[in-house]
């Protein structure tokens, strides 16, 4: 299927589930996704959202990681990996497979808040909710997320860790990506954009967690 295609789509799928369900349990889809072309930069993760001190990711996804902060007790272990302007290093090192979306810090690596550092125990069941909210079918996550690493994806589960990636523009590792895509968080305060459609000229990454290039 094409991708615009794909995209429409996913979009009226949305839709009708928003129409549908009036009354969403907690936790459910926020509404359409929408692309985010305002010029991406990374930055700290705020207090907000709990995470390993250090860690950045592009400041675009940072709304969306509130939303889910806010939901799901998460605690984040990585973000983008790699170097900035300065020259300083920032994420793990060596950890991530090549033209991870960590390198464009468009993804991050979730553990439980309060992890008791005991494998698969109580604490992760707030994460396999997350899960099974971004990814309600195996390798076919819902919009606008790219990849998840859980149960069945290896190196990732309960007891490991839960990836997330957020479909974007092709970029070389290292590179804020055109766009990306992200669902709106406007009941949080954060300004909407204008819906725009990916422009014609350049490739957008298949979803569908087909490769876990978002690893
Ligand atoms: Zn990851």
């Amino acid at each position: 299927m094409a991708d615009r295609q794909r995209v429409s789509r996913s979009i009226a799928l949305l839709a009708i589930a928003a129409i549908c369900c009036v009354a969403a349990p907690a936790g459910a889809a926020p509404a359409p996704t929408r692309y985010v072309y305002a010029t991406g930069e990374i930055v700290p993760i705020p207090a907000a959202i709990p995470h390993e001190e250090g860690d950045m990711v592009d400041r675009r996804i940072v709304p969306n990681l509130r939303w889910i902060a806010q939901r799901f007790p998460i605690y984040v272990t990585d973000g983008y990996s790699g170097k900035l302007p300065d020259g300083e290093h920032v994420g793990c090192h060596g950890c991530h497979v090549k033209h991870s979306d960590h390198y464009n810090g468009l993804a991050v690596d979730i553990v439980p808040l309060n992890a008791s550092g005991r494998g698969c125990d109580a604490a992760w069941r707030g994460i396999t909710r997350l899960a099974q909210w971004a990814e309600p079918v195996q390798n076919r996550p819902r919009a606008p997320f790219r990849w998840i690493g859980y149960d069945g994806d290896a190196g990732h589960g309960c007891g490991n860790h839960l990836h997330l990636s957020w479909e974007h523009a092709i970029a070389p590792m290292f590179e804020l990506a055109e766009w990306v895509e992200v669902f709106p968080v406007g009941d949080l305060g954060v300004t909407r954009e204008p819906k725009r459609q990916p422009r014609g000229g350049f490739s957008v990454v298949q979803s569908g967690g087909v490769t876990p290039r978002g690893d």
